[in-house]
């Protein structure tokens, strides 16, 4: 499955350069996702890397279409990690700094019981770690169990997986760096 992913991403990904700020190279895996052997590619990797998992979260925006797919690969449930103002109260959040500016994310807080529930958490790019550091935040603070992060890309220079790893003790599954 590893294989077909990484070919797949090297057919479809693109750079952006300079978005969305000066300086930053942004990697659009959009194409990878619209096209159908992308996404049957990367949703069938990712899906092995969250296999224990009985739950899947996943994050703002890409991670919505990815741990959707994986979800229903591996017969569980998924919930949306969302950027702020977006769900209905009450929410839980927690406000954390980016590559390029500030966010906040936030999960429902009321309809959904994470308590010993084994969470994979899922998104597109690994840059800084900040946003996956919030999920488990968040995660641990509903109690669940995070035992698995699964991403597509890990971006060299970044020390994402070292703030993820200080964070709680998950394994960290990348399916391709760039
Ligand atoms: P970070 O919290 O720095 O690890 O950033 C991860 C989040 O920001 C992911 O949801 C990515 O979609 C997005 N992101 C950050 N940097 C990039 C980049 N260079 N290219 C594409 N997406 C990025």
């Amino acid at each position: 499955h590893l294989d077909r992913a990484r070919i797949a991403i090297e057919t479809h990904a693109r750079l952006v350069p300079d978005f969305p700020e000066p300086g930053v190279a942004f990697k659009d895996l959009t194409p990878v996702l619209a096209a159908a052997d992308g996404l049957d590619a990367l949703t069938a990797a990712l899906a092995d890397a969250c296999a224990g998992a009985d739950l899947i979260a996943g994050i703002d925006a890409r991670g919505f279409l990815l741990g959707g797919a994986i979800a229903h690969r591996l017969g569980i449930g998924v919930v949306a990690v969302r950027k702020g103002g977006k769900l209905p109260p009450p929410v839980i959040g927690v406000d954390y700094a980016l590559e390029y500016g500030s966010a906040r994310l936030e999960i429902p807080a009321s309809g959904i019981d994470f308590h010993g529930r084994r969470v994979a958490v899922v998104d597109d790019v690994l840059a800084t770690g900040g946003t996956i550091a919030a999920t488990l935040a968040l995660l641990a603070e509903v109690g669940a169990e995070v035992t698995d992060v699964a991403v597509v890309m890990e971006l060299d220079g970044f020390p994402g997986r070292d703030v993820i790893t200080a964070a709680a003790p998950v394994r960290v599954h990348t399916l391709c760096t760039g």
